[in-house]
């Protein structure tokens, strides 16, 4: 009876599946690759790595209040290879341990070095995975590289989802708990998407929820997004959190965020995720 369900299943395993699969391993191994360059002596010539920077922007002011940290890999062959194909890779992999910490120690010197310049009040957003969440050692690395990069504890924020809280909901607490102590602030990554219940809001200490970018995009064309957006908003406020819009992409969307008491927006209207230099020089234009 196996055997008969085996061959069925082989049946379906045509030459389209099989190019797939080949493919996704192929790019496996190249990360496994990659990610083992950040390691070697000579990481600076193998580096395929970047991160990227995309400011927040404070809606009162109109100032840049900080940035989040996005991970691109450029692949010898392929180019830019989005996080949304690597990262899933990467957490299935185990390889995310690795690279979520290169990216928290980059973005933190990175965060440092602005602050040499005198730009002190900026805050670094960084993405975690579910994986380091869960990695016993997550405290002790960001407290090394805290240490090391000399950053303020309080303008380090970490962004997780809400599928991380759902499983293992008493561990992740305690975790966040603990980042809370050393000031860390917390954020929840596209609220909204998730299909947890609400309830987690007020038993997990977040500081800010960032509102997904479909309910932004869609918002203004029919009343029903904004409403929705609204509705966010006024939740956060209610619980003590500030909002953060993603996916800002028009000067409408601006001004309904900004009646709405929407704190920060990120998103192209303001400027696209790009590198150190050039984050610097926004920085030093709005001046
Ligand atoms: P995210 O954390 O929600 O990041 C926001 C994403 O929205 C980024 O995509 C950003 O480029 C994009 N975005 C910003 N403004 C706009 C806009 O106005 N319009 C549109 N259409 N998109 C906008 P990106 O950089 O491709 O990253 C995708 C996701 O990959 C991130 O979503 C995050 O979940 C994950 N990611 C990126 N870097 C890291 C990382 O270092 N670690 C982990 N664990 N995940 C990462
Ligand atoms: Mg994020
Ligand atoms: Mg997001
Ligand atoms: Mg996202």
């Amino acid at each position: 009876h196996a055997k008969s369900k085996g061959r069925a299943r082989y049946e379906v395993f045509d030459l389209e599946t099989h190019t797939r699969v080949m493919a996704q391993l192929q790019l496996e191994n190249d990360l496994r690759r990659a990610v083992q360059f950040l390691e070697s002596p000579d990481t600076l010539k193998h580096n395929q790595f970047i991160v990227y920077y995309q400011p927040i922007t404070c809606l009162k002011t109109g100032l840049i209040a900080g940035f989040e940290a996005l991970l691109r890999w450029q692949h010898p062959q392929l180019g830019m290879v989005s996080p949304v194909q690597f990262i899933p890779i990467a957490e299935e992999t185990g390889l995310i341990a690795l690279l979520g910490q290169w990216v928290l120690e980059e973005a933190c010197h990175q965060l440092r070095l602005w602050e040499s310049y005198g730009y002190h009040r900026l805050t670094m957003a960084v993405n975690l995975s579910g994986c380091q969440l869960s990695r016993p050692d997550l405290l002790e690395k960001i407290d090394q590289i805290i240490h090391k990069s000399q950053i303020h504890a309080d303008h380090l924020k970490l962004e997780i989802t809400e599928s991380m809280i759902i499983n293992n909901a008493d561990y992740v607490k305690q975790v966040l708990s603990q980042l809370k102590q050393r000031s860390i602030k917390l954020c929840m990554d596209d609220f909204g998407t998730g299909y947890s219940s609400l309830s987690y809001l007020h038993r997990f200490p977040l500081d800010i929820l960032k509102i997904d970018k479909s309910f932004v995009s869609n918002m203004g064309e029919d009343g029903e997004h904004s409403d929705i957006v609204m509705t966010i908003i006024n939740l956060a406020h209610h619980l003590n959190m500030e909002v953060i819009a993603e996916g800002v992409e028009t000067l409408g969307q601006l001004k309904i965020l900004s009646e709405l008491g929407c704190e920060w927006g990120q998103g192209y209207f303001f400027s696209r995720p790009m590198d150190g230099k050039r984050a610097l020089s926004l920085l030093e234009n709005q001046l």
